[in-house]
């Protein structure tokens, strides 16, 4: 079973990603929590290409790129051979991600977004938990968080309510692996929600 968590900055997903694995480990299953980007040795090396030093190395096209040469590199080393192996995989942001932040940050790349994904990754997680959050309480946590990639965390408060519309928009579309949840209650109340919509999926 493949599981993405998905948000804006600051949404708690991260949290509730390892809550649920830790969960799902106590229930008895073999649990595989991994991020993107990232998750492989490789995609940490391009993770960091992209992430760290000069936030105007790279054009939009370029990054949209190395987002998904890392996703590749993670699907093939990490999370195929987890999924071949019976493991329950966990990731914490997968291709929604890029549709939202690569796919509109600098204007709109959905086209380009989408045909690269389909040529390179053509494949989307069982379930995704869209935790669902208030784009000005998500701003505030990210950047109290602070860290090396405060660049991509400084976005303002009109592009996080932008990208909040964005995943509720790529949820509806898809309803039958998107869970939206609340994620503006506290973190056992969330945590809890999770679980038990994850064992219902993973029993089905
Ligand atoms: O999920 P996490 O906070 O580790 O993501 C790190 C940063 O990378 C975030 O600030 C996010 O905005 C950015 N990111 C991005 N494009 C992606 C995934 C993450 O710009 N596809």
């Amino acid at each position: 079973v493949f599981i993405s968590f998905e948000g804006i900055d600051g949404s708690g997903k991260s949290t509730q990603a390892r809550l649920l694995a830790d969960a799902l480990r106590d229930a008895g299953h073999d649990v595989v929590l991994t991020r993107e980007p990232g998750g492989s040795a490789g995609a940490e090396e391009i993770r960091a290409l992209v992430l760290e030093g000069d936030p105007d190395r790279w054009s939009a096209e370029t990054e949209l790129l190395l987002f998904t040469a890392a996703r590749r590199d993670h699907l093939e080393r990490l999370i195929d051979p987890a999924l071949a192996e019976g493991k329950i995989v966990i990731t914490d942001r997968f291709a929604d991600s890029t549709r939202m932040y690569q796919g509109t940050r600098s204007g709109d790349k959905r086209a380009q977004v989408d045909a690269l994904h389909d040529l390179m990754i053509g494949r989307e997680p069982d379930v995704t938990f869209l935790i669902d959050m208030d784009p000005d309480l998500g701003h505030a946590r990210a950047k109290g968080r602070g860290g090396t990639e405060e660049r991509f965390e400084d976005f303002g408060a009109e592009l996080q309510h932008k990208m909040r519309a964005g995943f509720l928009g790529l949820a509806k579309g898809h309803p039958e692996r998107f869970r939206v949840i609340d994620g503006t209650r506290d973190i056992s109340t969330v945590a809890a929600d999770v679980l038990a919509s994850a064992l219902a999926d993973i029993k089905a």
